[in-house]
């Protein structure tokens, strides 16, 4: 852990960097050049402090971490830096401006001060040039991608100079601490993931135009081939900004050697030479490739036609030759329309890049893949790109389209890149030409790995339970959007029958894009429909309630490791473990209200209990139950794991993982503790304030109405988890057991689930992905 560090440059990058560190508990020194006005020199790093508040998506984790954060100025605080243990400069991409900088920096620094940039494309070489010796040892690039704190790609570049153990340090303290997914590169202009991603993204913004494609069309197809995110190549540029791009190669023109294929773009397309003179620059102005416009008060998204430069509604592209691809990409690859042709001629400029340049940008190829997965969200790295496709097949489409063979695809040995070799995954090193063991770092266990060479305890189509060894299992939910229905709660109540009998711990955990989106809510309307009711309190409700409460008081301890969104009856599913390690991203909600209906496999009564004993409410049953009431009446959701202490889903003593990749392992060691001396938890009871409690939420709820802050279906809403949370007809001093709570629940979420508006709500969110207010 590195206590304190200084980051010089308080724009976007600085800002967010200073701001990741502070999520980390760090300290942080943030200066930038002193205001003109005297009185205000900090102004910069102030204003830049100030505004982290304010910033979506959060920089901060929890807005009161901003306090470890101090602004300053160059001229006045540079001495100041000797109380950190490191530098980072995120000043402006300008040689000249950073070196004056550096310059100002030597005649301070300590000798163990570490210092590096976090420039995008200028080499370390050309930045030390004559520097001292010191500094050179103690200099390195730190370049870490936009925004900070939620992209986990950190690349490190290092000299022959520098010191071997600052790197270390650096290393681990942006690996375990700041949760980064830490590659080392060589000093070649834009490191590994903007020489690559950069080049991505040209290449698929310009063929879209040549192959007279729509934004839509041309996102959907990259979404698809790339595993990229829905956003695309075209969704992406408004994110970034076009107007970073000219800078951005611009300087990569600068720096990369003459017959570089980058150099094939350096004539900027007509459409974005006219966004750029526009101000269409994305989404920090007044929209780019997509925008959104006010049409009678509602807001429509609209997309730019990329010939005619006008803009007109966005309409869902429907591109029926890509579900050709959908067992295998080859078959679309394969098929002759203008999709398919834009999806190769992306596809295979991006591979041959990659492929001719990977030994000179990179050790390995599992940094390429790494690079492209954590830097630009994609599902697939080339090297496993290439890998779905196969060598004989790329080979073969590649010479019918008279392209050279890159020399690192000749030389490969078989068809795939990454290939099982006694029973452990092994990768292709382009540099010896043979196979080696893929080590991950100490610290880090990837369910994904471990899939490739084992097989499943027992597996069902939804969910599957592995044996991670030393006695621990993990319970892994992999249906759509990792939802729950009723198999899987049934396979639920299995697996802790075979854990108890022949294993020692279970693990609920997966590397899903979510944890789980809650209880499959499809099912429940289904039998509702039909008229099952009575099939859908007992198969869904109370066998859930059963099966959840089956889980706490089992023989053996549980640990819940989710990342990402655990909502609704997710929430449930890890409130009812021994102990939650959660990444730092998880965004945890009861978020059932917002679908009409309320908590009812325990989350409702879970979360009472947890507020009960929490260090940030005063004792006695009021405070505990209006805090459930707004967080679960309002679907409260946190933005954090720090956030999910704050609200009550996660207990103080609940552990915090910064890097995604650790987080199995981390829970792993928190069930090997737990194993040692467990016994389950004691039955606890509760004192409810019945009708005192249910009048003082109603009269909240009914100001709310009255005020036009909620409908008059959400006060309903209201009353039911109002009855549930103040226990009915309880009375504070007699104490009430888990077992009468889950009635309440149970019978609410009954009551709910008839009225039609809930419906409404529910149908609304399985047809279109939306939640609606009724
Ligand atoms: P920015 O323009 O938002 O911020 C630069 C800040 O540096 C400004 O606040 C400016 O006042 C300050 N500054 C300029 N000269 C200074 C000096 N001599 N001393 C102290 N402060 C000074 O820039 P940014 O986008 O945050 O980029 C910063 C660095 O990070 C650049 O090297 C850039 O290439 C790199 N980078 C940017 C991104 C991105 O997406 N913007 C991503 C990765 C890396």
């Amino acid at each position: 852990m590195m206590k304190k560090v200084t980051v010089i440059g308080a724009g976007l990058m600085g800002a967010g960097i200073a701001a990741h560190l502070a999520n980390a508990g760090t300290e942080v020194l943030l200066l930038d050049i002193p205001s003109k006005d005297n009185g205000k020199k900090n102004h910069l790093s102030e204003s830049a402090i100030k505004k982290l508040i304010k910033t979506k998506p959060s920089p901060l984790t929890l807005n009161s971490n901003v306090k470890l954060i101090k602004a300053g100025n160059i001229d006045d605080d540079l001495h100041l830096i000797n109380e950190s243990e490191w530098v980072i400069e995120a000043i402006i991409e300008d040689i000249d401006i950073k070196k004056d900088l550096y310059k100002k920096i030597q005649n301070v620094m300590k000798d163990d001060l570490i210092i590096s940039s976090n420039t995008s494309t200028i080499p370390l070489e050309k930045l030390v040039e004559n520097s001292s010796k010191r500094f050179k040892s103690n200099f390195f690039i730190t370049h870490f991608f936009n925004p900070p704190r939620y992209l986990r790609l950190l690349e490190i570049v290092s000299s022959k100079e520098s010191i071997t153990e600052f790197k270390e340090k650096l290393n681990k303290f942006c690996d375990v601490f700041l949760g980064k997914t830490v590659i080392h590169c060589n000093d070649t202009p834009g490191f590994i993931g903007n020489r690559i991603g950069i080049f991505w993204m040209i290449v698929a913004a310009n063929k879209a135009i040549e192959h007279g494609l729509t934004v839509e069309e041309a996102d959907q197809i990259i979404s698809n081939v790339f595993g990229a995110p829905k956003t695309g190549v075209f969704g992406l540029l408004d994110v970034v900004g076009l107007d970073l791009m000219p800078h951005v190669l611009s300087s990569m023109l600068t720096n990369i050697k003459k017959g570089d294929e980058y150099h094939n773009f350096s004539k900027t397309p007509e459409i974005i030479k006219y966004m750029l003179e526009n101000n269409l620059i994305g989404r920090k102005g007044v929209g780019g490739f997509y925008r959104l416009d006010l049409i009678n008060g509602k807001r429509v998204k609209k997309s730019i036609n990329l010939v005619s430069k006008q803009y007109s509604i966005s309409l869902k592209s429907k591109i029926e030759s890509l579900a050709l691809g959908k067992k295998d990409i080859r078959l679309f690859l394969d098929h002759d329309d203008k999709y398919a042709n834009y999806a190769w001629s992306v596809l295979s400029e991006t591979l041959l890049y990659t492929l001719n340049y990977a030994k000179e940008i990179s050790n390995d190829l599992i940094s390429i893949d790494n690079a492209m997965r954590n830097g630009f969200g994609l599902k697939f790295g080339p090297f496993e790109l290439i890998d779905k496709l196969g060598k004989s097949w790329l080979t073969e489409k590649l010479s019918f389209d008279n392209k050279k063979i890159p020399e690192i695809l000749q030389d490969l040995e078989g068809e795939k890149f990454y290939i099982i070799k006694d029973n452990e995954i092994n990768y292709y090193n382009y540099f010896t030409k043979g196979f080696e063991i893929l080590n991950r770092p100490k610290g880090v266990i990837i369910l994904s790995d471990y899939k490739k060479t084992n097989t499943p305890i027992k597996r069902i189509s939804s969910a599957s339970l592995w044996d991670l060894g030393d006695g621990i299992t993990v319970f892994e939910i992999h249906s759509r959007g990792n939802s729950i229905d009723m198999n899987t709660m049934k396979f639920l109540d299995q697996s802790i029958d075979i854990v108890s009998n022949s294993y020692s711990a279970m693990i609920i955990y997966n590397e899903g894009r979510l944890f789980s989106a809650g209880a499959n809510v499809g099912e429940a309307l289904f039998l509702g429909n039909i008229g099952l009711e009575s099939e859908l309190v007992n198969n869904i409700v109370e066998n859930g309630q059963k099966v959840y409460q089956k889980l706490k008081y089992s023989k053996f301890p549980v640990v819940a490791a989710p990342s990402s969104m655990a909502l609704g009856g997710g929430c449930e599913l890890i409130l009812h473990c021994d102990y939650i390690q959660a990444h730092i991203e998880s965004y945890i909600g009861l978020t059932e209200a917002a679908l009409g209906i309320c908590p009812a496999w325990g989350g409702c009564k879970e979360l009472l209990y947890r507020l009960s004993n929490s260090n940030y409410l005063p004792k006695g049953p009021m405070p505990s139950v209006m805090n459930a009431f707004e967080t679960i009446g309002m679907a409260k959701t946190s933005s954090s794991a720090h956030e999910a202490k704050k609200l009550g889903f996660l207990r103080d003593t609940d552990g915090i993982t910064m890097n995604r990749d650790r987080l199995l392992f981390d829970a792993k060691l928190a069930a090997i503790e737990l194993i040692k001396n467990y016994h389950p938890p004691e039955k606890p009871t509760f004192n409810l304030p019945g009708k005192t409690g249910f009048s003082a939420m109603t009269i909240g709820l009914e100001s709310m109405k009255s005020s036009g802050q909620i409908s008059d279906h959400e006060k309903f809403i209201g009353l039911q988890i109002a009855n549930v949370l103040s226990g009915e007809d309880a009375d504070v001093l007699d104490e009430v057991n888990e077992e009468y709570i889950l009635k309440l629940e149970s019978k609410a979420i009954q009551t709910l689930f008839k009225q039609p508006k809930s419906r409404e709500r529910i149908e609304t969110l399985l047809e279109t992905g939306k939640v609606i207010r009724n």
